[in-house]
Formats: structure tokens, sequence, C-alpha cells
């Protein structure tokens, strides 16, 4: 088991929570702070489409209340679709809005993000950070 096994586990099960009946695609997020603390997010869609909220933002929108996103140090985003069955599909990445929201955090906190991307499953994954999926990010100075 690595050391992100439960905190996959907790996105896992904050995705079958996903409020998802347009795309049918569930997707559940876990926040993990410096000192261990951990908060959930998932999808939540609205039938004015844009409404929508990212499984990574409802996560993070939680990790604000829960530890304050300066202390953010990992991300574990897992998603596929909703009548996915026990078979393993590709990993979730986070989309470029999210990764701006992401980056927001390691702005403040000065520090890189771990993000580790899954399938629905938990068993397909691609681990990375923040700084690898947005380069050139926007920020504060810009
Ligand atoms: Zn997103």
């Amino acid at each position: 088991m690595n050391k992100a096994a439960p905190l996959i586990e907790a996105a896992k099960a904050a995705r079958k929570r996903a409020y998802a009946p347009y795309s049918q695609f569930h997707v559940g997020c876990a926040v993990e702070s410096a000192d261990g603390t951990v908060a959930l997010g998932a999808n939540m869609e609205n039938a004015c489409y844009r409404l929508g909220v990212c499984a990574e933002q409802s996560a993070l929108a939680a990790a604000q209340q829960a530890f304050g996103l300066e202390k953010v140090r990992r991300l574990i985003v897992v998603g596929g679709p909703a009548d996915s069955g026990e078979e393993a599909g590709a990993p979730v990445t986070p989309c470029g809005g999210c990764r701006q929201a992401i980056q927001e955090a390691a702005a403040l906190s000065g520090h890189d993000i771990e993000i580790v991307c899954c399938d629905h499953t938990g068993e397909q994954s691609i681990t990375t950070t923040i700084r690898e999926l947005l380069p050139a990010a926007f920020s504060l100075g810009d």
C-alpha cells in the first residue's frame, strides 16, 4: 500500500457523494494539509450548466474552511463514469480552471502541491505536482 492509499480511499468515498445527473461523470477529491488533516469534495452539477463546480474546487473550498489553503500539501482526485464497474479506467486530471485554483493554494503556502490523479478504482494513477501541470501559472503578481 502506498502512502497515498488512505487518501485515495477518502477521495473514492467523496466521489460517491457527487451530484452529476447531467454528465454522469463522478469525481471525488481529497485535499491533505501539512499536518495530515483531510478535506473532501465532489463535483456538483446544476441545470444551469455553467454553475457546476468541479470536485477539486469543492474540496479546496472545504479545505479553506477546515485548515486554510496555505496549508494544502497534497490533492488526490479520482473519477470516472457513474456506471463504471470494477474494471480500471483512465486517471482523471484536474481541468485548467482547477489547476489555477490549486496554484492559488501553492502560491499562498510557498510550496509545490503533489497531485495524485486516479481512475474511479484508484488502481490507475499518475503522481505529479501543480508546477508540472501548470508551469506558467497566472499569479497575484500578474
Ligand atoms: Zn476542474
